[in-house]
């Protein structure tokens, strides 16, 4: 399989189960390993579908919509600073990252609302001005989330209601198909640990399908 290369649809038929990647290629497998983001299954098509409470968690969603993670280099901060917004404030977290010898600080932070455009400078100096105005900016990078393909959305966080209605049955293969996120973790959802934990188990499955000379059913 190669890197840099969206799949596109992943279709089972008896024994095998086909993944089509990038531009057309496709690749066949006895059994396969879902490893994308839920935000993301909603962009694969699946063949023959997916299981309802699969198709019900990305249709809703679990990795939040609305963040971008920002990397601001900064001048005038004496000291380091650690940021909490509250509620409704450009930047949920500000937090420093080190100095630049004599050239100033990075911070990294968390940007929640929407009507901030990352991309837009003098918005993020106001925003910046509004939560330490002795600070100035040299020069900023932002990464969008919600809007990267690979993601649609940052860490996961499950609504009210998801934890008892997806769990268990959404770690569950279906057919030739095992699934590997943190978004499915029982432990530590929207951490790396989470990650772990469901590429721990999703291997587990996959090699017992792969070995058994017949695919689950459900
Ligand atoms: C800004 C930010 C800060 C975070 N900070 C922390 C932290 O401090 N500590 C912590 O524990 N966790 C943190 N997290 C959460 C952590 O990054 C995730 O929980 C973890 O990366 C989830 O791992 P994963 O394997 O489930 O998914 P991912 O790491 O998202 O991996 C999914 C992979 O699938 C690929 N992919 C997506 N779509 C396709 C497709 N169609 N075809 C092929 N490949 C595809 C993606 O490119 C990606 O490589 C943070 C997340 C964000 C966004």
């Amino acid at each position: 399989m190669c890197l840099n290369t969206p799949v596109r649809a992943v279709v089972q038929t008896g024994d095998r189960v086909h993944v089509t990647a990038g531009l057309g290629q496709t690749y066949t497998a006895r059994t396969v390993v879902m490893a994308v983001p839920v935000n993301v299954w909603r962009t694969i098509r699946f063949l023959p579908g997916l299981p309802e409470v699969h198709a019900t968690a990305t249709r809703q969603g679990v990795g939040v919509p609305n963040v971008s993670k920002l990397w601001l280099h900064v001048h005038g901060l004496e000291d380091d600073v650690v940021v909490n917004g509250a509620e409704g404030d450009p930047f949920a977290a500000m937090v420093s990252q080190g100095r630049l010898d004599d050239d100033g600080q990075l911070l990294f932070a968390i940007n929640a609302l929407p009507e901030l455009d990352v991309w837009d400078r003098p918005a993020i100096e106001a925003a910046l001005r509004k939560v330490l105005p002795e600070a100035t900016l040299v020069d900023v990078r932002a990464h969008d989330w919600g809007n990267d393909p690979g993601s649609r959305g940052a860490w996961a966080l499950r609504r009210p209601g998801q934890l008892t209605a997806q769990l268990p049955r959404i770690q569950d293969p279906f057919g030739r198909l095992v699934f590997a996120t943190s978004d499915i973790a029982s432990g530590w959802i929207g951490f790396v640990e989470g990650a772990f934990e469901s590429g721990v188990r999703a291997a587990e499955q996959a090699t017992a399908i792969a070995t058994s000379a017949k695919a689950l059913t459900h």
